[in-house]
C-alpha cells in the first residue's frame, strides 16, 4: 500500500513537473479551427492556377504540357483562341486531387510558370467528387475583362513590331540610295 502510495506521488509530481516546464514555452500547437496557421512557402498542397501581375488572371494558355507530364492523369485542360487573340486561353482546367501525388511536374513544365501549391491544409469531402477542383472558378467572372485587356495589348504591339519593320526597311532603303549600304 505504501508503495503503490509513492509510484502515485512520484507519478503526479512527474506530471506536475512536466506541466510546469511547458507552461512558460511558446505554444508549437494552434487552436484549430478558431486559429489558422499561415503555412510556408515550401508547403504543398492541391495546385492552383496563380495570378500573374501582367495578365491580371491566370497565364493557362492551354499548351497541355501539363497534362500530358502529369504521372497520376489528374488534371483535364481544354482551352480556346479567342477572337483576335493569338494566345490561346484555358476554358477548362480541372484536378482529381484525390489522384494527385504532389510531385510538382507540372509546376516544372509549365512554360508561362501559372502553376502553383494552394496553402490550403484542411480538405475535407464527403465523396470522391468533394476532390475534383476547377481551378478557373476565381477567374470566370473576370475573364471577359481580361481577354479584352489582353487582345488591346497584342494589337499594339503588333502595330509596334509592324512600323518597327517599316522604318527598318526605310532606313535599309535610303542606304541602299546613297551607296552606304554597299560594301563594293
Ligand atoms: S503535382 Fe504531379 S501528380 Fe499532381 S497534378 Fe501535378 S504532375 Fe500531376
Ligand atoms: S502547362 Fe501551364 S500553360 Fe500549359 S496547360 Fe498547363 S497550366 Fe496551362
Amino acid at each position: 500500500m505504501i508503495k503503490e502510495t509513492i509510484v502515485g506521488a512520484r507519478s503526479l509530481l512527474t506530471g506536475m513537473k512536466v506541466t510546469f516546464l511547458n507552461a512558460f514555452k511558446k505554444p508549437v500547437t494552434s487552436q484549430y479551427p478558431r486559429e489558422r496557421i499561415e503555412m510556408s512557402e515550401a508547403y504543398r498542397n492541391v495546385i492552383v492556377l496563380v495570378e500573374k501581375d501582367d495578365v491580371g488572371s491566370h497565364d493557362c494558355i492551354d499548351c497541355g504540357m501539363c497534362e500530358r507530364v502529369c504521372p497520376s492523369f489528374c488534371i483535364k485542360v481544354e482551352g480556346e483562341r479567342p477572337e483576335g487573340m493569338k494566345r490561346k486561353r484555358a476554358t477548362r482546367f480541372e484536378v482529381d486531387f484525390a489522384l494527385c501525388s504532389e510531385c510538382g511536374l507540372c509546376l516544372d513544365v509549365c512554360p508561362t510558370d501559372t502553376l502553383g501549391y494552394s496553402r490550403e491544409f484542411d480538405q475535407a469531402g464527403y465523396g470522391r467528387n468533394d476532390f475534383l477542383y476547377d481551378l478557373l472558378v476565381p477567374y470566370r467572372e473576370r475573364e471577359e475583362t481580361v481577354r479584352t485587356t489582353l487582345r488591346a495589348a497584342e494589337a499594339e504591339a503588333a502595330a509596334a513590331k509592324k512600323a518597327a519593320a517599316a522604318a527598318k526597311a526605310a532606313a535599309k532603303k535610303a542606304a541602299d540610295e546613297t551607296g552606304e549600304g554597299d560594301d563594293s
